[in-house]
């Protein structure tokens, strides 16, 4: 546009909502050059998604604000179940852990969206010049598909506008009337996030000086995440599939003025004959109400026609709860925030075009809320794709490995879309009378649903397919889109022993347990180890080394990861730090006061000429003085011969073979890793 060179971008996310922050996150993290726009002026203060899963957490905290999300939100312990008695009186019947108990060392909390979009925010701003930008959209967006398998190219072409202030500012959702009350539907100032006056000022004055502008900028990838109306998934001509009927669910986040006893726990309630509520104790003393509206009334006959959402109100919501949570009372008198939530159960037919234009988040998937997915699987969707894409752009893998992002997703969303419905059709439904009654639903199949949907719910349960990056059995093709995304090279196929590590499953994210340094005793999580960078992990569970024979493997694994031609100086950029792309870890379980540090070879404690040895990368399975035993090789499974992890730059694990397997590990990188003194991929002799 007006002779000026279109910029040239590695990465351009569109939208700066859950998703779109978390690309950029891991861009910002991995020196990746990207830009971020959103149509909206402003982030969001207070309300929508608010449920954060224990993997969700687990995932803040390898960026290292996960203490953040942990202090201030809510912690939920317990889930209690209400069901009506044989008088049709409501009484708990149930109490359950909300968390499983053991499969995370966080639990699940929730936090309004616009506190996590915050973190985000902070966390970019500290490690990058990456700044969202407010206010500006694309309005035409091209890929030349000539160039798509070209690394170095840019084949995107995309047409950014900038908006007047005016054309950013958000609404209000249409045709909801707040019927005198002065709270808003979506976007107002929240009390509990003072800290965005400079940033709303700062919008301001980029957008006045901006507006109504356009530039070309050109990319190697783009990302929509612009919601569930993507603008980037209508312009690639894709769809979503799924069911044409929406449900609508009026949501009340309030401080409430009630006798039920059960308020600050989380309770589904389910009443005789006046439906159910999902109640969500919040922070700030606030609780939210989901409600399934059932008595909205639809503007036309056929199926799927549009509800008139202007019938439904905070008042609407309130007296629908009120009336399933009788005879106890419930009223309020402070209203944070509300909205009537209009949603069908649909997955994205493609999550990419040719895996240089990319889809997450509710651009491929949508469902209810019930379960509090719809942030943490966007979220999960975009932090599965980043640091691929930053490992392609490093020129550290080759473009197969971005086939895997559709692969292992899609089959996420299409889960949870399974999930959602039915966990729907038992929240929504009537309570049985008795055990005759076979339309009701029971008690009993209420509990086992939420207890099954937990291990779900909670994201840790994720189980990627065999990939050439998932080292395990399995039909490459069979990854429920017709996708092949399996290793596509036999010369390079690699399969994991499971037998080796009987408590790590291929494909899942790694478990994690105390371990101490051996340097200092300072005892860890192996998930604080394992920070989100973009380095892949090569973990040597060594055993007892004071046992000649594991002395000696680890002194040939030792030899072969250091040497001249080994797979870790192929496929490190000369001239980088020795853990740019690999960090390999040892983790021992000999008594840490009868070994030494000195005791591993020397890939396991590189040395620096400024920097000395590094400390940081051999462990040991002990007693600490203050925090007990971590029995790390007890909780895995690992036996006395030891073995050999790898795990993905997002700790999920590729492959587990014997503790000296060196060469089952050259050729697994070998089959998408890209050989830097050359610059393509290598062959193995
Ligand atoms: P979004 O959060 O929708 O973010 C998309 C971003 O893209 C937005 O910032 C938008 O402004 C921007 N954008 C859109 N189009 C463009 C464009 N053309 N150009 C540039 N930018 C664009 N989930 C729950 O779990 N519980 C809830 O109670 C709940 N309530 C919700 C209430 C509402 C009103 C909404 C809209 C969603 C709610 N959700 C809830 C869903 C949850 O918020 C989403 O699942 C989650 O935010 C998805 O994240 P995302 O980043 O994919 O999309």
């Amino acid at each position: 546009v007006n002779g000026v060179q279109p910029e040239k971008v590695d990465v351009l996310i569109v939208g700066a909502g859950p998703a779109g922050l978390m690309m950029a996150e891991w861009m910002a993290k991995c020196g990746i050059k990207t830009r971020i726009c959103d149509k909206r002026g402003t982030k969001i203060f207070n309300g929508q998604a608010d449920g954060l899963q224990c993997r969700t957490l687990e995932i803040f905290d390898s960026f290292g604000f996960g203490h953040r999300a942990w202090i201030e939100s809510n912690h939920m312990l317990e889930i209690c179940l209400w069901n009506p008695d044989k008088d049709g009186i409501i009484r708990r019947s149930d109490r359950i852990p909300d968390t499983i108990p053991g499969i995370s060392r966080f639990q699940q909390v929730v936090l309004h969206q616009g506190r996590i979009e915050r973190f985000f925010l902070d966390s970019i701003e500290s490690c990058s010049d990456i700044r969202v930008e407010r206010g500006v959209m694309p309005s035409k967006l091209e890929l030349n598909q000539t160039l798509v398998e070209d690394n170095d190219a840019y084949p995107i072409t995309v047409t950014l506008r900038h908006l007047s202030e005016e054309e950013a500012t958000p609404q209000q959702q249409t045709g909801i009337s707040t019927n005198g009350t002065s709270v808003m539907d979506g976007l107002f100032r929240s009390n509990i996030a003072p800290d965005d006056t400079q940033d709303l000022l700062n919008d301001s004055a980029h957008l006045n000086g901006k507006a109504n502008t356009e530039e070309v900028i050109q990319a190697k990838y783009v990302l929509g995440a612009d919601g569930a109306h993507s603008w980037v998934r209508n312009q690639l001509g894709f769809k979503l599939e799924g069911e044409s009927t929406d449900y609508i669910w009026g949501v009340l986040d309030i401080v409430p003025i009630t006798d039920f006893p059960d308020i600050r726990m989380r309770c589904a309630i389910h009443s005789a004959s006046a439906g159910s509520v999902m109640v969500i104790p919040r922070e700030n003393k606030l609780v939210r109400l989901y409600i399934q509206l059932t008595t909205t009334e639809k503007i036309g006959d056929s199926a799927g026609a549009r509800v008139d959402r202007s019938k439904i109100t905070p008042q609407t919501i309130l007296q629908a709860a009120q009336r399933i949570i009788a005879p106890y009372k419930l009223d309020y008198r402070k209203l944070d925030w509300w909205t009537a939530y209009q949603i069908g159960q649909r997955v994205g037919t493609q999550f990419s075009s040719h895996e240089r234009i990319f889809l997450a988040g509710d651009a491929v998937h949508t469902h209810s809320p019930k379960a509090g997915q719809g942030m943490n699987v966007s979220m999960q969707d975009a932090y599965n794709l980043g640091w691929k894409v930053a490992n392609v752009v490093k020129g550290i893998a080759s473009r197969d490995i971005l086939k895997t992002y559709q692969s292992e997703r899609r089959r996420i969303a299409q889960d949870l879309i399974a999930f959602d419905h039915r966990f729907s059709r038992l929240f929504s439904g009537r309570p049985a009378k008795d055990v005759m009654d076979e339309e009701g639903i029971s008690i009993q199949e209420f509990k086992n649903a939420f207890e099954k949907g937990n291990m779900f719910a909670s994201g840790i349960a994720v189980d990627y397919g065999s990939s050439l990056i998932v080292a395990k059995q399995g039909n490459s093709t069979d990854q429920g889109d017709g996708t092949d995304v399996g290793v596509h090279n036999p010369d390079y196929q690699v399969l994991s022993i499971p037998t080796l590590a009987t408590k790590v499953e291929v494909g899942k994210r790694i478990p994690s347990h105390k371990i101490l340094n051996q340097s200092d005793a300072r005892p860890s999580h192996l998930h604080e180890l394992l920070r989100s960078n973009g380095r892949w992990r090569i973990i040597t569970f060594a055993g007892d080394i004071r046992d000649p024979v594991q002395a000696a493997k680890l002194k040939n694994v030792g030899t072969k990861l250091a040497a001249p031609n080994s797979f870790l100086k192929r496929f490190t950029p000369s001239g980088g730090r020795y853990d740019d792309v690999f960090e390999v870890l040892a983790i021992h379980n000999a008594p840490r006061t009868q070994v030494s540090f000195f005791d591993f070879p020397e890939v396991y404690r590189n040395f620096d000429e400024i920097e000395g040895w590094d400390y940081w990368k051999i462990f040991v399975d002990g007693q600490s003085y203050h925090e007990g035993h971590g029995q790390i090789y007890e909780n895995l499974g690992i036996g006395p011969a030891g073995c050999s992890v790898v795990l993905r730059p997002d700790q999920y694990v590729s492959y587990v073979g014997p503790m000296d397997a060196y060469d089952e590990l050259d050729k697994f990188f070998s089959g998408f890793m890209v050989t830097q003194e050359k610059g393509k991929k290598v062959v193995l002799s």
